[in-house]
């Protein structure tokens, strides 16, 4: 098969992850592109195809070697002793040491993604959403109202895609109104 020329950036992943990353005695501190307005870091994954990662998850994975557990999250334990940590806080810290696979939420947030919650329920702090409230699927509808993809919103929220999927297509928290 022909390789196709110049789409593929230049350098692994991992080299063009360190590219964009200042180092402090502490927190590794990307640099790169950012998310707006939440200011996650993202980066391309390589192919076009492979879409964006948020940095601190692909910095996880580099780490581990293989892609994160369906569901699970790219969670921070910076030492929270210098300002770094305040910063990387802000999920800015792909130092690998001061990430960690989490699942505390993923069991639930798999479920919602499987969709084997029952979906005619509207009000959604049922069926395992109680973390999203009336003011936040406001603020959720807010953003899809201005274009914003299920996936960067997701991230924000820290709810899976399908999620806010299911409230830009009408089928979750219906009483909430913009
Ligand atoms: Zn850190
Ligand atoms: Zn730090």
């Amino acid at each position: 098969m022909a390789k196709s020329r110049g789409i593929k950036p230049r350098g692994t992943l991992e080299e063009r992850l360190l590219r964009h990353v200042e180092k402090t005695d502490c927190c590794w501190l990307w640099r790169g592109a950012r998310t707006k307005p939440a200011g996650y870091g993202v980066i391309g994954r390589g192919a076009a195809k492979d879409g964006m990662g948020l940095v601190h998850r692909v910095a996880l994975e580099l780490k581990l070697g293989r892609r994160l557990r369906e569901g699970a999250w790219a969670c921070h334990r910076c030492p929270g002793l210098a300002p770094c940590c305040a910063e990387a806080d802000n999920r800015l810290c792909v130092h690998p040491e001061h990430l960690y696979e989490g699942s505390a939420q993923s069991n639930r947030e798999d479920t919602i993604a499987r969709g084997r919650v029952v979906i005619g329920d509207h009000h959604g702090a049922r069926n395992g959403q109680a973390k999203l409230d009336d003011a936040r699927v406001r603020e959720i509808k807010r953003r899809i109202a201005l274009g914003q993809s299920d996936a960067v919103i997701a991230a924000d929220f820290e709810v899976v895609p399908a999620t806010v999927w299911w409230i830009r297509k009408g089928v979750r928290w219906t009483h909430v109104q913009l």
